[in-house]
């Protein structure tokens, strides 16, 4: 581990509350946030916004290169722009989330993003902590402590439910944990920790509780 610069890969499924306790992390120690997630729903949106057809396999790959995409890595302050719209509330209606999977499932977008996702994660000065689906086996996998946070599928379906309240039925709501985690796990496996990857159950785990046994992970490494 560098003296002067932490790195933390923490993967997972939809609803496992990944996003939640990497922000928290992240506060922990102040360390940047990275949401890679938001960079998938937000080439998704401008994919939408040029009317590409999502099964127009080259023009969805043309559409992710093209993207012009800025992030925050604010813990505190989430936002995402796309091509210079702020995409921050839009990226997260369930027609992002139905869609996201075409971007995620083609090579030459997940290759484009993961290049940008590097040089983000070299860039911060002081390090990061980094959640999405393959960052501890593709993006970062000499990231100082790398983690795999599950919990089971009915818990997760709770936890979307609780964030997305009205806005989704419980056909969506399968949809967005059940279907998009089935698809999204062709090319990337995110359901068992790869070698030297940490596998941390949080079903029974409150968000603090899971915080608290990733920062204490931190503290063996270092
Ligand atoms: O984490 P979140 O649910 O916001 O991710 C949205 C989608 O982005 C996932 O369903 C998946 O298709 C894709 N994704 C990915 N690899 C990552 C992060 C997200 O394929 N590292």
């Amino acid at each position: 581990m560098s003296a002067d610069r932490l790195v933390i890969a923490i993967d997972g499924p939809s609803g496992s509350g990944k996003s939640s306790a990497a922000k928290g992390v992240a506060r922990a120690l102040g360390l940047a946030y990275l949401d890679t997630g938001a960079m998938y729903r937000a080439v998704t949106w401008a994919m939408q916004d040029a009317g590409v057809d999502p099964s127009d396999r080259d023009a969805v790959i043309a559409a992710t290169q093209r993207a012009e995409l800025e992030i925050s890595l604010d813990p505190d302050t989430a936002w995402v722009r796309v091509n210079g719209h702020d995409v921050t509330d839009a990226i997260r209606e369930p027609g992002i989330s139905a869609t996201v999977s075409v971007v995620a499932t083609l090579p030459e977008c997940r290759a484009d993003l993961v290049d940008r996702q590097r040089a983000i994660i070299d860039a911060a000065p002081a390090g990061i902590v980094a959640e999405g689906r393959d960052i501890t086996t593709v993006v970062a996998p000499d990231a100082d402590v790398r983690l795999l946070l599950t919990a089971d599928p009915e818990i997760r379906m709770a936890r979307r439910k609780a964030e997305l309240g009205e806005k989704v039925d419980a056909a969506q709501l399968a949809d967005q944990v059940l279907r998009r985690d089935a698809d999204d796990s062709t090319l990337v496996n995110f359901t068992t920790a790869a070698d030297g990857v940490t596998h941390l159950d949080g079903t029974y785990l409150t968000l603090e509780g899971t915080i608290q046994a990733i920062l204490a992970l931190v503290d063996a490494a270092r």
